[in-house]
This record gives C-alpha cells, structure tokens and sequence, in this order.
C-alpha cells in the first residue's frame, strides 16, 4: 500500500483555498476531500455531506465530548469547525492521500499531529481591499457584518504564515494553481 500523505491548505477567508482545493481534486484522481463538520448554516449553492456535514450545536458538542473530532476550532463566534478523525480514516483506507481545507489553527494543528506525511500549505492575500472584493463576489449569503468578522481575522491569520512549510500568494489564480501542482505533485510522487 502507498505511503498515505495529507495535503493541508489553509489561508483566511476569500484567499482563494476552496477554488485551489478543488482544482487540485480535479488534477490528481488520488487526493479525497476530507468533509468537516460545522455549526453554520448550509449556503445556496452547497450540498450537505459533501460540502460539509451540517450538524446542530449539540450535535458538534456531543462529538467533541467522544474525541471524534482531530482537531476543531470556534472559527468565528459561535460557529464551529472540526475535522472528524472518522473522516481521515475513511479516506486512507480508500487508499487515498487526503486534502483538508482549514483555518489557520487547525492547519497548524494538523500538521503538528502529522508532521511527517503532511504538506502544509498557507493562501494568502495581504491585501484586505482584495479580500473584502472577493467576499462580496463570492458569498452572497455573507452580511457586511459576517464579512467583517472575517476580515478582522486576516492580519492575525497572515502573521502565522511563516509557520506552514509553503506560502502561496495568491495574485494571479492562474499561477497560484500551477504553483500549487508542482507543490503537491512533489510531495506525493516526489
Ligand atoms: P466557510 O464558512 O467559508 O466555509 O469556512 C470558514 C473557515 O473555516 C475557512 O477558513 C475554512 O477553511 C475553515 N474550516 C473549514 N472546515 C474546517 C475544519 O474542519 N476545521 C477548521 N479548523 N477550520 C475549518
């Protein structure tokens, strides 16, 4: 069996790390989505266990209580994110390698808890102009306040860049995509 390996992509919010994400499925058939779990209400445009699982308070509660959860974060006020260990081992005994897209913290989390079959990887966008553009187009469902929240978090995300083994800078999608190819085709084949 294949050395499993798990590709972690982090960056703040409107970096661009959900289109890199699944560029990246689209290119190697071997990577899996590892599906997290959250509190936040479902958008327009995602499906439910394959987005996200969209569970209650409660219901996130319970799994923390029974360890189910890798690592989990209160990425904004009272909305939650964690990533089942369930989910990791499904995807490896698929004999696939895994792909997370995660906060800051659970991306430095993981990678502590993996450190030697693990690629982290951090998107970012200094500019906050940028960003704020990004989230507007992007997030109908998002409110100026939601937004907000959001871009409250960014110089403090970006100062944790340092800590991830490659950044990204994400000014032209396009060659932010092939960077990130060469990245993870290296570290997967290499
Ligand atoms: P969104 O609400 O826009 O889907 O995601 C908000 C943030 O939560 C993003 O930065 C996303 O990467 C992060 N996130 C998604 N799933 C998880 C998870 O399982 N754990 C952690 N720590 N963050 C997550």
């Amino acid at each position: 069996m294949k050395k499993r390996k798990m590709i972690i992509l982090s960056g703040s919010s409107g970096s661009g790390k959900t289109t890199i994400s699944h560029y990246l499925l689209s290119k190697f058939p071997d990577l899996k989505f590892s599906v997290s779990c959250t509190t936040r209400s479902i958008r327009k445009n995602e499906k439910n266990r394959k987005d996200y699982y969209f569970i209650s308070v409660n219901s996130f509660i319970y799994k923390v209580k029974k360890n189910q959860f890798a690592e989990w974060e209160e990425v904004y006020p009272k909305l939650f994110y964690g990533t089942l260990k369930n989910e990791i081992s499904k995807i490896f005994r698929s004999n696939k390698h895994v792909l997370f897209d995660v906060d800051v913290k659970g991306g430095l989390n993981l990678k502590k808890q993996y450190p030697n079959n693990s690629l982290s990887i951090f998107i970012m966008v200094n500019s906050i102009k940028i960003l704020k553009e990004r989230l507007i187009m992007r997030n109908s469902d998002l409110s100026d306040k939601q937004i907000n929240t959001r871009l409250n978090k960014v110089e403090k995300e970006n100062s944790y860049a340092k800590l991830f083994d490659f950044v990204l800078f994400n000014i032209d999608l396009f060659q932010t995509k092939k960077k990130a190819i060469q990245l993870v085709s290296n570290f997967i084949y290499g």
